[in-house]
């Protein structure tokens, strides 16, 4: 079912036409609050009350002209302007392929530089998400690049590739700050662990080093992209058997996703943020979504016939 709903995320004839359907767009709601940032702001500032922050992202990938890539630079310029303008804690995550990867790299480094320096001001990370495999090296080279320049970039590496903890060694003179997720592709046996016990073991395994770079005195910002709360808690117990307080690490979620348990762990005195995607092409996003809980599928049918 993973593979399948996987196939279906990369597949150009579906994303055309399954968000033409009312029963899928009403699906979609379940994991983002609106297709317009209006509405993603809104959800921040509901948010922020329950002392929550967050993340968001307009969705979109793999923009194959140079000015989608440029309008979605000025759309998220405006975001981060907005935002800091209506005081919330929220920062801003783009996939570099938004941004116009395939095309051009200097370009897409001029605007992720731009959208940096924008969130400098307010004191925020601009974040890079991690796409498939073939983005890998290029997302981990480019991030060395922009975090020459802006020591506010942060990056998110996948718990499931077996390179990533030399990722991490390779990153930890810059001074990173880094979201570890376990991965959200389908990525082959020669380069990624399969069986969920393995990136489970691999992500808690990560999240330790990087706990005890920041217990060394490295400069670290750790957040943890994951709903798996087993695992929370085992990295959470680490810290404390390192010394550290609470706030060593910040546990990030997506929106729609346990919201009890990200309630639950902000009222505990847990650094919390949720990612809050938005935007319309939300169809690979979506199918990845299901691809992580087949569960969810039999949800967006019950939402179709209710
Ligand atoms: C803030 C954030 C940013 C992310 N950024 C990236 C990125 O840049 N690149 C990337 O490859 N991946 C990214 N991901 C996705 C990530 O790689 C995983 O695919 C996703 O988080 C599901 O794995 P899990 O860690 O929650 O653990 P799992 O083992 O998959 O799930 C643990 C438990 O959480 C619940 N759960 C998990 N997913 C869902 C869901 N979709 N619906 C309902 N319940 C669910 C279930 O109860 C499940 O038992 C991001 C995830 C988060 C939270």
């Amino acid at each position: 079912m993973r593979r399948l709903l996987l196939w279906m995320a990369g597949n150009r004839w579906l994303r055309e036409r399954v968000p033409r359907l009312w029963f899928a767009r009403r699906a979609v709601r379940r994991f983002m609050p609106g297709e317009d940032a209006e509405a993603a702001i809104a959800a921040a500032q509901s948010f922020q009350v329950h002392g929550i922050s967050t993340l968001l992202t307009r969705l979109g990938e793999n923009v194959t002209r140079l000015d989608e890539a440029d309008a979605v630079a000025e759309h998220y310029l405006g975001l981060i302007g907005d935002v800091a303008e209506r005081k919330l804690d929220g920062e801003v995550s783009v996939k570099l392929t938004q941004l116009g990867l395939d095309l051009e790299v200097d370009r897409t480094l001029a605007h992720a530089s731009r959208l940096a320096a924008r969130a400098a001001e307010s004191g925020k990370t601009l974040w890079l998400d991690m796409e498939g495999s073939a983005y890998v090296e290029q997302t981990v080279a480019f991030y060395e690049r922009l975090k020459a320049d802006h020591p506010n970039a942060g990056l998110c590496v996948q718990a499931y590739l077996k390179r990533t903890a030399a990722d991490l060694q390779r990153l930890l003179p810059l001074g990173p700050e880094i979201r570890l997720v376990k991965g959200a592709y389908a990525e082959p046996a020669s380069i990624a662990y399969q069986a969920r016990r393995d990136v489970d073991a691999n992500f808690l395994a990560l999240a330790v080093a990087m706990l005890e770079a920041h217990r060394a005195g490295k400069r670290i910002r750790i957040g943890l992209g994951t709903h798996d709360v087993r695992l929370i808690e085992q990295v959470a117990e680490h810290a404390a058997a390192l010394g550290l307080p609470k706030s060593a690490f910040e546990v990030q979620m997506l929106y729609g996703i346990r919201m009890d348990q990200q309630r639950r762990l902000a009222a505990e005195g847990y650094l919390v943020r949720d990612l809050i995607a938005y935007g319309e092409a939300w169809y690979p996003w979506y199918m990845r979504r299901l691809a992580e809980r087949p569960a969810n599928v039999l949800f967006a049918l019950r939402q179709i016939i209710s």
